[in-house]
């Protein structure tokens, strides 16, 4: 079988492939992504954070995002009963970027890996990659071509970014339980109808369900009047509904008397889907010759939507690391990439554990908070939660819990 030769192998051209080859093709290097798909495919995961915009911009690629038209967003909103409370991410602790997009990800992802691809970076679709070997001097692939052949490739560096597709974490079995619940998400696009001025399309909208704390949907509008609407619970709850993925949806928007009268016009035009037992772990998030970027390391849960700024951040780690290891350079991979990289989802796991507690949801709903605890807690909505200035970020367990206490007093 031939083989083929390049010097980074990126696997899937979904954000974090499509950045990490961005950086990569700016050190000069060769890269090949391989992505199962053909693009446009639908991809759930479309509001980004503003931290995520540091990354656009350090890959070369943020023309190509910001000339694409996506919906503005410059915060996040957050309604539970009667209670409204928003987080403008412009008046946060962390400096940098403010303000990001809310995104149709068939489109997104399609700009980026269009981007890679203006970048000199050759993207292949419908290109599977279905075995991999990492034992010899340097990692190799099998993959499958869209006419159903087979062919090799081997790299001098292999980055897996092929998501919930988890390649590398399957086939090398470096897979590890999530600490988290298996929680679920009933999802679609809908033609929203929601009047001017009724409601602030510059944000998500995070509803907590009236009578649940664990229970919540998600609004995030898009720039075409149309919004994507879901709905997050535990698997138990969302399996007490009967139907179709849409009717069981509906029932559980039904169940919210101010969402439901948000969405009272709204056209119900696509049918819904279902994904379960989303969140992931491994053992590592690299070894020898390869490294696991964005969803096909960690993925802990989309209450924050953080999940591409960390995707975007663990493709500008591994290619620093690259980098150095392409200049001759020993790399520490665990105290480069992974550690750093942890630190700040550890941050947000804090945060989507108090979350689904309730602890921060009476954190944030609380009307006498410190402008000044807003803006630290701004930022890490933000995106900001490799911040060790910011307090909350350095210190977040302990900070949070006393927070906490004092909201709940
Ligand atoms: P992906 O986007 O999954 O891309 C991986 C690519 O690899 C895909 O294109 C796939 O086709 C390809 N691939 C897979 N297997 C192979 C193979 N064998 N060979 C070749 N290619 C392959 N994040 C946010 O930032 N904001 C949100 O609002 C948000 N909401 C979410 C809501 C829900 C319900 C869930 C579950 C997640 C949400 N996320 C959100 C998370 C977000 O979807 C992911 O974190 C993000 O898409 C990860 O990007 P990635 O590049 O790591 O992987």
């Amino acid at each position: 079988m031939k083989v083929e030769k390049t010097e980074i192998l990126i696997i899937g051209a979904g954000p974090a492939g499509s950045v990490a080859a961005g950086l990569l093709r700016k050190q000069g290097r060769e890269v090949l992504i391989l992505e199962r798909e053909q693009f446009p495919r639908f991809s759930i995961g479309e509001s980004l954070l503003p931290q995520s915009m540091e990354y656009v911009e350090e890959a070369g690629m943020l023309r190509d995002v910001v000339e694409a038209g996506f919906q503005y967003k410059n915060g996040a909103a957050f309604a539970r009963g009667d209670k409204y409370t928003d987080f403008d991410f412009r008046e946060k602790f962390s400096p940098g970027w403010g303000t990001t997009y809310q995104v149709q990800r068939a489109t997104f992802d399609q700009v980026l890996a269009g981007a890679a691809a203006r970048m000199g970076a050759t993207v292949r679709f419908r290109h599977e990659v279905t075995s991999v070997d990492t034992e010899g001097a340097q990692p190799e692939v099998t993959v499958r071509s869209p006419e159903g052949e087979t062919y090799r490739v081997q790299a001098r560096f292999l980055l897996d970014a092929s998501g919930f597709g988890r390649v590398l974490p399957r086939l090398l079995k470096l897979e590890t339980p999530s600490n988290f619940p298996v929680r679920g998400a009933l999802f679609t696009h809908v033609e929203d109808r929601i009047a001017p001025g009724t409601f602030d399309r510059n944000k998500i909208r995070v509803t907590v369900h009236p009578e649940h704390v664990h229970v919540w949907y998600w609004t995030i509008p898009f720039a075409n009047g149309r919004c994507s609407l879901g709905v997050v619970a535990k698997k138990e709850f969302l399996e007490q509904f009967q139907g179709t993925e849409t009717e069981r949806l509906r029932a559980i928007v039904g169940q919210d008397p101010g969402l439901t009268t948000l969405l009272k016009d709204a056209v119900w035009d696509t049918p819904a889907r279902a994904i379960t037992g989303y969140a992931a772990n491994v053992k590592s998030l690299w070894g020898k010759g390869f490294a696991l970027l964005g969803n096909a390391g960690e993925f802990l849960d989309p209450v924050f939507s953080s999940g591409v700024t960390i995707a975007f951040k663990s493709a500008s780690l591994a290619s620093a690391c690259i980098r150095r290891a392409f200049a001759g350079e020993s790399v520490d991979w665990e105290r480069e990439y992974a550690v750093p990289l942890k630190a700040g989802v550890d941050t947000f796991r804090t945060f989507v554990e108090s979350w689904y507690a309730g602890g921060f949801q009476d954190v944030i709903f609380h009307p006498n908070a410190s402008p000044e605890v807003r803006r630290m807690i701004s930022a890490i909505l933000a995106g900001y939660a490799w911040d060790t200035n910011n307090p909350y970020v350095a210190d977040s367990k302990r900070r949070l819990g006393v927070l906490e206490k004092l909201c709940a007093a």
